[in-house]
């Protein structure tokens, strides 16, 4: 039996239970189906088979929802921190217990290749860890006193928290999101994306067996435009954590408006790897490569505008050719694979739609160019050259593993072109000029940078975007930054001077 038909038959045992009741949400400590009994299919992006019926919710679920997560949030809030702590660490050991489970179904559910998702089960085991050992510091503050007072701060957990996810790496962005709302002693109302919702329910049963008390997490399946909108203007729910497209999060500020939401975005984003000439080229060739292709390129940090200095640009582009037309595409569960199918039909459709635009604009198709024929929504890994920094492949997200390379002269203009979009979420730059890298990373308007690296992720630094990429910050104690209040008490040290009034 090859290793694919052994991951395939371990995946209909662990399918079983989703494939007979369905994705359920979880409300308070029931398990049920949306209130109107409305339900939609979820299909699987390898082959457009079905996989399972999901809950299909709406205002009136995650009403109960929130309104579970308003019960539950005062016992929650004060219950002893180092409580609170060990349930989260035995979360974390019951995903590494059940990581290869969650990693078959998610390449299943995704299209994601299990060469990169095998990790990510762990990873998400990891967020877990590094906010549950935050638990106990969470209500930290300062003293900070005056003349006549001691002034004293402290944090305190906002309430009840809604947390909206998109389909790429869906189980390790869920994790990255309600751990630290769940350290910080917030409740959390989840709606995972309708096109990848199964291992979000894998979770939700996770945090059950380890013994989180009901309510403090619940779990509402559907739609953006009904249960995320809903859930985004909901009264109890007193801060939204989204990660998705850029348009969304504009849509979702608008909708939180009226209940004065607070936001923590991660949107999209367009960004550049700039390799100069001085660069170690075969490093910087290995890590251009794995940063847009890898993940099947839908991934928010990706590398996907390469831009090169032009005197070596000729031999650079070559050798990226012969390696991106040697990059193998097929079933995500082979461990040979190194890109899967993209999520939907329609986001298919999307990215090979590029193709045309690129072309009609006068850039030229290095690499790859169509989709693969047959069942599932496989694309070939294509590469663009001869690109200008105006034409549409340059400037828009297009979230599929295809790379846009555009040639400069100078530092000045690499960084013009680096800066000339909308986004502004990560950057890479290859040089082995220290003051270079010093002074091109100072004026590169992006959240997180890497100088001769790929995207190595390191939970206590920030992670998030400017521009159109977000807003906020999370890891180490930035994601509390988010998830609490600073609160104020002052302490009269004497008996100081009071103004007197109507004496
Ligand atoms: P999306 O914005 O279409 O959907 C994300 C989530 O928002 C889904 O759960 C969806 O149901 C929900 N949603 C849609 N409309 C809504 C509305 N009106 N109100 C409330 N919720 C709504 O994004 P996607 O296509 O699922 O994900 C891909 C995008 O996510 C890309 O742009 C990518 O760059 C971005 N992303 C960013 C990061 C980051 O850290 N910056 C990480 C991962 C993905």
């Amino acid at each position: 039996m090859t290793t694919l038909e052994q991951n395939l038959e371990k995946l209909e045992t662990y399918l079983t239970h989703v494939r007979e009741h369905g994705i359920l949400n979880q409300i308070g400590d029931e398990a049920r189906p949306a209130m109107s009994g409305a339900t939609f299919d979820n299909q699987s992006p390898v082959d457009e088979s079905f996989i399972c019926k999901v809950a299909k919710s709406g205002a009136e679920d995650i009403d109960a929802a929130a309104k579970a997560a308003k019960e539950a949030f005062p016992a929650w809030r004060d219950i002893d921190p180092v409580s609170r702590k060990k349930i989260l660490h035995r979360i974390a050991d019951r995903i590494v217990a059940r990581a290869d489970e969650i990693a078959l179904a998610e390449c299943w559910d995704t299209g994601q290749a299990h060469r990169f998702m095998s990790k990510a089960a762990l990873r998400g085991a990891e967020n877990f860890r590094f906010f549950a050992d935050k638990a106990p510091s969470a209500r930290d503050g300062q003293v900070l006193p005056s003349a006549t007072l001691m002034n004293v701060t402290t944090r305190v957990p906002i309430g009840p928290v809604g947390v909206i996810t998109p389909w790429n790496t869906p189980f390790m962005l869920s994790t990255w999101k309600i751990a630290p709302a769940l350290a910080a002693g917030c409740t959390v109302v989840h709606k995972p994306a309708e096109f990848s919702p199964v291992t979000a329910r894998i979770l939700m049963d996770i945090a059950e067996e380890a013994g989180l008390p009901a309510g403090v997490w619940n779990l509402v399946n559907g739609f953006g435009e009904d249960a995320g909108k809903a859930l985004t203007e909901h009264p109890d729910i007193k801060a939204i954590a989204f990660v998705g497209e850029s348009r969304t999060g504009s849509m979702i500020m608008k909708q939180g408006a009226d209940t004065l939401k607070r936001v923590h975005f991660e949107l999209g984003g367009k960004n550049p790897v700039v390799v100069f000439d001085d660069a170690d080229l075969d490093r910087a060739l290995d890590a251009a490569i794995f940063m847009i292709y890898s993940l099947n390129g839908e991934r928010c940090t990706s590398s996907s505008r390469l831009l090169v200095q032009e005197n070596i640009a000729e031999e650079f582009q070559k050798k990226l050719v012969e390696r991106v037309n040697r990059i193998k595409v097929g079933h995500p569960l082979d461990p040979s694979t190194e890109i899967g199918p993209l999520i939907h039909k329609t986001h298919l459709d999307k990215v090979t739609s590029y193709f045309d635009i690129a072309k009609a604009d006068g850039a030229t198709i290095a690499a790859g160019g169509e989709a693969v024929e047959g069942k599932g929504h496989f694309v070939k890994p294509t590469l663009f050259t001869g690109a200008k920094p105006s034409m549409r492949i340059a400037q828009e997200e297009i979230f599929g593993p295809v790379l846009t390379a555009i040639t400069f002269k100078d530092e000045d203009e690499a960084l013009e072109i680096a800066n000339g979009v909308d986004y502004g979420l990560t950057g890479y730059v290859w040089t082995n000029d220290l003051t270079r890298a010093l002074r091109f990373t100072n004026k590169l308007e992006a959240g997180m940078i890497w100088v001769n690296s790929e995207n190595v992720r390191h939970l206590p630094t920030p992670f998030g975007g400017v521009k159109a990429s977000g807003i906020g910050r999370d890891g180490g104690d930035w994601s509390f930054e988010f998830y609490m209040e600073q609160k104020h008490v002052g302490f009269a040290t004497g008996q100081h001077h009071i103004p007197q009034l109507g004496k």
